[in-house]
């Protein structure tokens, strides 16, 4: 249940920031990590952990970086160079992970925004499904240069990444939201667009799956009827109107208000 996992990595930042920030001062002079470094990130890996494994990580998210920028046209003013580079840290399995990351026990990964790092131990069925999520994150908040951003919007584009270009559930997401419109139990637009972290804490693991599956399902049909180039621009005019209404509405004349957006979306995956 890769939706699942990523609820779990997702509950992590209800967490105080002290938290992450008690991890980072305890790695430093750690000498058990060893490092490899490319042009856009630092690997930090523990003794014990297997250097193809750790090569096969800086491989991995320099391929997600690249695809995630182009895809989407998110080009920023900082790179990621020199001491800019992201930071993944692995620890050598799950109890050297807990004893140096202070990440919660019930995680397979977390993951500190601000610092742009990831912490992670090996042998995680879906780990490269997460890294690709959590990129997206950290490289679309970077290009949209705001903190709080509609929620549905943020986790819609790390799930299409996902879906599209690591190997996710992508047809099987369709089905299930196809089902979804046809009998129409979905939530409702007006609900959705406010939904906020906070509101999915009560909520029950299948109520939070079917709001991350519609997300899914807003940006995917954004881009796929619309055109990828239509929605780099989409992205480019949120980044510079506070509204995402607004900005939808001055990309694209069929979704001008959110009841036009809804109905556009239901005729989409009704096809
Ligand atoms: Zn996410």
């Amino acid at each position: 249940m890769k939706i699942f996992l990523l609820i779990v990595l997702f509950n992590l930042f209800f967490l105080p920031q002290s938290f992450l920030a008690k991890s980072q001062n305890l790695r430093q002079g750690d000498e058990s990590f060893y490092q490899l470094r490319s042009s856009h990130f630092i690997i930090n890996y523990q003794e014990g952990v297997d250097r193809a494994y750790a090569r096969k990580i800086k491989e991995k998210s320099e391929h997600f970086y690249k695809k995630i920028t182009q895809e989407f046209h998110l080009v920023r003013d900082k790179l990621w160079l020199w001491d800019n580079r992201a930071k993944i840290f692995i620890a050598k399995d799950k109890e050297e992970y807990l004893r140096n990351f202070y990440c919660p026990d019930w995680s397979a990964a977390c993951v500190d925004y601000q610092t742009k790092t990831i912490y992670t131990y090996p042998s995680q069925k879906d780990f490269i499904a997460i890294l690709a999520h959590e990129l997206t994150h950290i490289i679309f908040r970077e290009y949209i240069e705001r903190g709080s951003l509609p929620l549905w919007l943020d986790e819609g584009m790390a799930l299409y990444i996902e879906a599209n270009f690591a190997g996710s559930e992508y047809h099987d997401f369709l089905y299930q939201i196809q089902e979804r419109v046809k009998n129409n139990n979905f939530i409702p637009f007006e609900k959705i667009m406010n939904l906020k972290t906070f509101d999915l804490k009560d909520k029950t693991v299948s109520e939070v799956n079917i709001f991350y599956l519609q997300s899914f399902s807003m940006i995917n049909f954004i881009v796929k009827r619309y055109h990828k180039h239509r929605f780099s621009q989409f992205l480019w005019n949120l980044k510079n109107e506070s509204d995402v209404e607004k900005a939808l509405s001055k990309t694209y004349y069929h979704l001008n208000n959110l009841s036009n957006f809804e109905e556009k979306w239901k005729e989409f995956y009704l096809k």
